[in-house]
């Protein structure tokens, strides 16, 4: 029996779940603002000051008591303020007005600012030509963040704008969840180190473990690399068993499909639990689940594509979940006309690769990147997107309406 993708990923959930919250919850350390790009926050951030601070000025231009307007509109000018002027021990007496710059501190008596461009500058003083409307280009004191308020929650992955953020209220430094440590490696005796020869006429790169060095850097891991294992038992049982000791999650590629030489499973049978290990999808049949005592265990399948589909699709949201990322908001995903057929046969989700583009007449659409075989690794190399196939749909015609899914930033 297959399970349906719906099914597998509901089960990495609920185990995820249960091991964050119960098992090991991830740890916490200290990191300066700086080192905090793509870590997820372990405490709420909460704001130590207002910004602004003080009521301050939105424009170069005028501060004004709108009480001081009379019919000549006309109102002397009495000084300047400049962005960091210390205004304490301004005089400012009735019935004139202040020249002010943006970012000034406006004072407490000034019911707006006029902007300099509607203003006129006269022999007698500052001629304000149109209607003002009361507190109009003063940016107000906690307008941006209250001090005491949660500005982000627990749980959240630290973005660029949410670092600037937190830049503006003087935070340096910040409480985040230690990283996930993730143990890595390959089952094949076809299998070479990029950088060394190819062995004989049968061998292949190690492309996958390489891949995975680069999506779990990406997705702020600690990396336990155990290289290269033969297809031996007793061999992938001892490393399954080193694995599960030093990490959090261990990942494997190749060896979980039912060939002669697929020892994954079985070797994970033996030293833990198996929680699924056929799903309906394609590319990625084969992807083996379970846990050796504390750590995870995710068998990815060997061909490159079947690897790189299965962990964006399960390993991902599942490594976010261990890492202490609420998961809230979903991929996102949409339907768009495909502009080339698509292959397809009944019986399994597929997630092909395609391109979303706008078409001639200014209209989304997606094109698939051709071949679609799971050793084809060009496929991906074009592709923005995912097109998900239905379970039930067999081919796809030109112009039928697809569900498409955008890569998110880990594929770009
Ligand atoms: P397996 O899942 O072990 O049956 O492997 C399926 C296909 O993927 C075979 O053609 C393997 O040679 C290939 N393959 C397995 N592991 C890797 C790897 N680490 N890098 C690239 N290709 C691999
Ligand atoms: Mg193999």
């Amino acid at each position: 029996m297959l399970l349906t993708f719906e099914q597998a990923k509901k089960n990495i959930f609920e185990v995820a779940t249960e091991v964050a919250t119960n098992n090991h919850k991830p740890l916490m350390e200290k990191v300066a603002l700086l080192d905090g790009l793509d870590r997820i926050t372990a405490e709420p951030v909460i704001s130590p000051i207002n910004v602004p601070s003080f009521n301050n000025s939105a424009m170069d231009g005028y501060a004004l008591r709108l009480s001081d307007i009379n019919q000549s509109r006309l109102l002397p000018l009495a000084g300047v303020i400049y962005a960091g002027d210390d205004i304490s021990s301004l005089n400012w007496p009735k019935g004139s007005c202040l020249r002010i710059m943006t970012g000034a501190p406006v004072p407490n008596e000034a019911s707006a600012v006029v902007m300099q461009e509607e203003t006129e500058q006269t022999e007698s003083g500052i001629k304000f030509l149109q209607q003002i409307k009361p507190a109009s280009n003063i940016r107000y004191i906690g307008e941006d963040a209250k001090q005491g308020a949660v500005i982000v929650e627990k749980g959240t992955r630290l973005t660029i704008p949410t670092l600037s953020s937190l830049a503006t209220l003087g935070i340096a430094e910040l409480t985040v969840y230690q990283k996930l440590k993730v143990a890595i490696f390959s089952t094949g005796n076809e299998l070479t180190e990029i950088g060394s020869r190819l062995a004989n006429n049968s061998a292949i790169y190690d492309s996958n473990r390489f891949t995975l060095k680069l999506l779990l850097s990406k997705l702020n891991c600690e990396i336990i690399d155990l290289g290269i294992i033969v297809d031996d038992p007793s061999k992938i049982k001892q490393t399954l068993e080193i694995a599960s000791k030093q990490a959090d999650l261990v990942i494997s590629s190749g060896g979980v499909s039912v060939g002669d030489a697929d020892y994954t499973k079985m070797a994970l049978a033996e030293l833990g639990k198996v929680n699924f290990w056929k799903i309906a999808i394609k590319p990625g049949k084969p992807f083996a689940f379970g846990n050796i005592g504390n750590a995870l265990f995710c068998g990815l399948p060997g061909n490159p594509v079947s690897s790189l589909v299965t962990f964006y699709q399960l390993v991902q949201p599942l490594i976010l979940a261990l890492s202490g990322q609420n998961l809230t908001e979903a991929e996102l995903s949409f339907k768009v006309k495909t502009a080339t057929n698509l292959k397809k046969s009944i019986g399994r989700l597929d997630f092909q690769r395609g391109v979303l583009q706008i078409s001639t007449n200014g209209e989304l659409e997606v094109v698939s990147t051709g071949q679609q075989g799971s050793h084809l690794t060009q496929s991906f190399n074009h592709a923005n997107c995912f097109i998900l196939l239905e379970k039930d749909r067999g081919n796809v015609t030109k112009g039928e309406w697809v569900t498409v899914e955008p890569f998110n930033t880990l594929l770009k």
